[in-house]
């Protein structure tokens, strides 16, 4: 088995890999105390702008496993600190999410705005109550040059019934509209993960991207510099590997594998 004890800081997929619904997968509670025992800092980082910190951290508590909000990286958190760097102070902001993604656009310090009237940036994130309005209002932000910011670029997520439109879906209809293409913060682009990374104050290179999904997980930490480890309780069967042209570094049955690898067993 690989030996990952070089690796100095994770950033870890939640769906998947830490849960499935309500229930923590094999060997989560344990990967915890590994992490805390051997002190190795991680952060949990979700395109589902949908949720915030304070969400996870009671999924988490209810499954038995503490970790702080601290360490809870959402895309609508990595987008209000995105634009933090590239908008002044105050700035007026066209925001379509829900609750979690618009509380992190007010602490950044911005403004949310009605209209597209003085809106600097449009942000886009899963709306699961959205309006014609919204969208219009949108597209005549964009239209008028707001920057066009994407959470996540999911365009589908799992429900009981099946797949239903996720935020790439609502992306897809505003860029069709302006024939502007959105910038997206989320997997498979890197800016989710190099946040992650500069909180953990670690190199990319010693940072290990933990995820359940090819096409999302494991290309943005590639695109970010970072090793990747592949966990096969989600989507992604290991047939699945030998036909992909995203190769992870690592590759575990779960959890409990990948804790004995970070301890440096080889069984
Ligand atoms: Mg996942």
């Amino acid at each position: 088995m690989d030996d990952l004890s070089h690796i100095r800081a994770l950033v870890i997929d939640l769906d998947g890999v830490i849960w499935r619904g309500q229930t923590a997968l094999p060997g989560a509670l344990e990967f915890f105390e590994i992490l805390d025992e051997r002190k190795i800092p991680f952060v949990l980082a979700t395109n589902n702008a949908a949720t915030s910190p304070e969400q996870v951290g009671r999924r988490l508590e209810f499954m038995g496993i503490h970790a702080s909000t601290e360490n809870v990286l959402t895309s609508g958190l990595a987008s209000a600190e995105f634009l933090r760097r590239e908008l002044p102070p105050g700035a007026s902001i066209y925001a379509i999410g829900e609750d979690p993604l618009k509380t992190a656009l007010v602490h950044a310090g911005f403004s949310l705005s009605q209209d597209a009237n003085d809106a600097r940036a449009v942000v886009v994130g899963l709306d699961r109550q959205i309006r014609w309005e919204q969208l219009a209002e949108a597209a005549l932000a964009i239209q008028a040059g707001a920057l066009f910011l994407g959470t996540n670029p999911d365009v589908t997520f799992p429900v009981e019934r099946g797949l239903v439109p996720g935020n790439g879906a609502l992306l897809a209809a505003l860029e069709t509209a302006t024939g502007v293409k959105a910038m997206i913060i989320g997997k498979p682009e890197p800016h989710l993960y190099l946040q992650a990374i500069a909180h953990l104050q670690a190199e990319p290179e010693h940072s290990l991207a933990v995820g359940d999904r090819l096409e999302t997980d494991i290309l943005g930490g590639q695109r970010a510099g970072m090793l990747t480890a592949l966990i096969l309780t989600g989507v992604t069967q290991r047939d699945a590997l030998t036909s992909s042209p995203i190769q992870p570094n690592y590759v575990f049955d779960d959890l409990a594998q990948l804790s004995r690898a970070l301890m440096g067993e080889i069984s």
